[in-house]
């Protein structure tokens, strides 16, 4: 058979299915005269005309819209793209179908100027007529959603242009009339398109992972299943991955890692009545531990946009911390479908308690609003509504001034002119002093106050500030204005951080060995590389992480061999046999006040991972972030499962240990003397064991005159302690000095 006949066919099914005496011969008709109105009409694609109007007509089935809506999508490209007219379309079809596909076609025909004129306006209009009636938006998104998701055939600057539009106009409306389905649709298909490398990057990383992710989903959703079963209550649980764009934007704003990602999963639990929502809330609060200050009621306050559901954030025994939405049937319904969910209700169920207009406050509020402003007010006030991650401000002369939420007036100097920021000495806000750190809210009045002979921006700015614009405007500055000084700033941070990691500035400046730094991290000079740290263009522990990555491939970092030392003393107190002469390595492992040693590292800084929290006692292995520091594990957690670490990473990887016993334990070294024996160092070993100390780093080295000298690193609660170690030590056979050589 025909496909497209069949694609209309499909389509009669999906609408007859929830309307009741569906008049077919009038669909079929509006399907025949679409199809011969774009008779020879081709899309980029290549494939006839008609397909579009059919697919857009199937979206707005799915949405459950009336058959009006149906026959209007089928025609919505009519006037703009064929000889038909609103006339003809009433004649066949009545009075509201036409004025429907005019409304979609009046949206289709905006032009303008600028971009910016453009989307404004663009905004405006698809306001107007969603208030006049919110059909014309729905077929229109519909529309939108299908040439998204054909935008293959497109050219580039097409595809950029049509997926910025969405982004910034379509999803937001979308989630505005809680269409969550379509607005997380539209949302990825114009990342996709948007940040080619950023979406593909994700969806790379979540496809490699897919076998994780569903095991724990499937895990997660069978034990809800079973408790709910358990207590009775009858349920449907679903488990997914957050859609991507919402995932990017979370790396993106807050600057993380597909693994730093607090909550990547999401459940959902649909129940019958609201009664239920809260049991279950308790059953999971009693299952997995909540997460504090996550849990959120949206049945008792639903969002603006009529969305209702109970959220909670737990964390269950694989540490892995995931979001559970609670929702009756009819919620889920309004929260997938939004607006259009209203018909769904007036038109198949019995119930009409529910999709009454109150439901549609906003809508209303919004038809009032647009009677007493005038055009440019009213979308400058919808837009502050529904972009709720920008703040609207204003300057003294009234111009509005658009930046990112949680914006402060630094941003907001900048964002006029760097001269503004450069010599600001004071803002105001609605006409009172504050404090650079101020927070700005929506319709704020933000005056800056500046000055010839100001010092120009601190370097606390670079933190306070929000937007990319401010903090780049800052860092020119510095890297510009402030040269030396940048250089000697950076270069007290980079050697701090250097001696945290255990190197010293003469061993990486060493002429055969600084070439090679000098090329890993990317600098001409040493000086170069201080005044970028100065100015913010990098940070001492990148800097320190990839010298450390070279001095290790270099060989100048004896770091695996000392740890692998000091691992078998420690652990098992037996001092391998002839050992060669070997340095102690000065502060290859320290306690850092973490409470995790790093073997072979110096006392970095070490942060838990948050994908597993690890807690003293459990397994846990560490990985060398480039951004700073090391990441803690637990060796069960997933992200550090060993099939899923990358080969070019492996060396990353480092053994990583509790401090054991009760803290704190200082650090001592000791150097003993003694006749070479054979057993000596056994016997060292075993008098160190029975004193239980933990010894971190032990060496020795044979001297031409029959003498021994034993270099170890210890770790003490007290000189007591100390004391009685020296005493069992002196007690071995031979040995006839021990000296404490602290600081050697
Ligand atoms: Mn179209």
């Amino acid at each position: 058979m025909d496909p497209i006949l069949e694609q209309y066919q499909a389509l009669e099914r999906k609408v007859s299915a929830y309307t009741p005496n569906l008049d077919t011969k009038r669909l079929f008709e509006a399907f025949t005269y679409a199809d011969s109105e774009h008779h020879g009409q081709l899309r980029k694609s290549g494939e006839p005309y008609i397909i579009h109007p059919l697919a857009v007509a199937d979206i707005v089935a799915d949405l459950g819209l009336d058959v009006d809506s149906v026959i209007a999508a089928l025609l919505h490209d009519c006037i703009e793209d064929t000889d038909a007219t609103h006339q003809d379309i009433a004649k066949r079809f009545g009075e509201p179908v036409a004025d429907l596909v005019e409304g979609v076609t009046k949206l289709t025909r905006v032009q303008y100027v600028t971009k910016e004129e453009e989307q404004m306006e663009n905004l405006r209009k698809m306001l107007m007529a969603m208030a006049h009636d919110i059909r014309v938006i729905l077929i229109k998104i519909s529309d939108r959603l299908h040439n998204m998701r054909t935008m293959e055939y497109q050219s580039p600057m097409k595809q950029r242009e049509k997926s910025l539009e969405t982004m910034e106009i379509y999803a937001p409306i979308a989630h505005r009339l809680g269409m969550q389905k379509l607005k997380w649709e539209l949302e990825d298909l114009s990342l996709h398109y948007l940040d080619p490398v950023g979406y593909k990057e994700i969806e790379e990383e979540l496809a490699a992972r897919s076998s994780t992710h569903e095991e724990f989903l499937a895990a997660i959703q069978t034990r809800i299943q079973k408790r709910m079963d358990d207590e009775g209550i009858r349920c449907k649980v679903y488990g997914r991955v957050k859609h991507t764009y919402s995932i990017y934007r979370k790396m993106y704003t807050q600057n993380k890692t597909l693994d730093e990602i607090f909550d990547l999963y999401a459940f959902r639990v649909i129940v019958d009545d609201i009664p239920e929502c809260y049991n279950v809330l308790g059953c999971i609060h009693d299952m997995f531990k909540p997460v504090l200050g996550r849990f959120k009621d949206y049945i008792g306050t639903p969002k603006p946009n009529m969305y209702q559901s109970l959220h909670t954030t737990v964390i269950g025994r694989e540490g892995i911390p995931f979001e559970v939405q609670i929702r009756t049937w009819q919620m889920h319904q309004t929260a997938e479908y939004g607006v259009a969910a209203h018909w769904k209700y007036k038109q198949g169920m019995a119930n009409k308690e529910l999709g009454t207009e109150a439901d549609f406050e906003w809508v209303r509020k919004l038809l009032e609003s647009q009677q007493d402003t005038d055009a440019e007010e009213f979308v400058r006030t919808l837009k502050v509504d529904m972009f709720a991650d920008e703040v609207f401000v204003f300057t003294p002369n009234g111009d509005v001034i658009n930046l990112p939420a949680g914006a402060t007036p630094i941003d907001f100097a900048y964002s006029i002119h760097s001269a503004v920021g450069n010599h600001m000495v004071g803002a105001k806000v609605n006409g009172r002093m504050v404090q650079y750190d101020t927070p700005l809210h929506n319709g704020q009045i933000v005056e800056v106050i500046t000055s010839k002979n100001a010092k120009g921006p601190s370097r606390d700015w670079l933190k306070i500030a929000k937007s990319n614009e401010a903090r780049n405007k800052i860092r020119q500055w510095f890297k510009k204005e402030k040269r030396e000084e940048n250089i000697a700033t950076g270069r007290a941070q980079f050697e701090s951080e250097l001696r945290h990691a255990g190197m010293k500035l003469e061993a990486i400046t060493a002429e055969e060995v600084l070439p090679h730094i000098l090329h890993k991290v990317r600098f001409g000079t040493l000086d170069e590389m201080y005044a970028s740290i100065g100015y913010g263009g990098t940070t001492s522990a990148k800097c320190v992480t990839r010298i450390r990555d070279e001095m290790l491939r270099l060989g100048r970092l004896q770091a695996e061999k000392a740890a692998q030392a000091a691992k078998t003393t420690s652990e098992s107190t037996i001092f391998p046999g002839n050992a060669a002469p070997q340095p102690i390595l000065k502060g290859s492992n320290k306690h850092s006040d973490s409470g995790i040693i790093v073997e072979g590292l110096g006392n970095c800084a070490v942060k838990f991972a948050k994908c597993c929290s690890p807690v003293p006692g459990d397994a846990v292995v560490g990985f060398i972030t480039r951004g700073y520091g090391v990441s803690v594990h637990r060796a069960d957690c997933p992200n550090a499962a060993p099939e899923r670490r990358k080969p070019e990473e492996a060396d990353r990887w480092v053994k990583v240990s509790w401090v054991e016993g009760s803290l704190p334990c200082y650090k001592t070294s000791l150097e003993l003397s003694a006749k070479d024996r054979d057993g000596l160092t056994l016997d060292i070993a075993t008098a160190l064991s029975a004193a239980k100390v933990k010894v971190t780093a032990l060496a020795a080295r044979s001297m031409p005159d029959g003498y021994a000298v034993i270099n170890m690193v210890l770790e003490v609660k007290d000189k007591t302690e100390l004391n009685t170690v020296i005493n069992k030590l002196n007690n071995i056979q031979g040995v006839y000095q021990v000296l404490r050589t602290n600081g050697k």
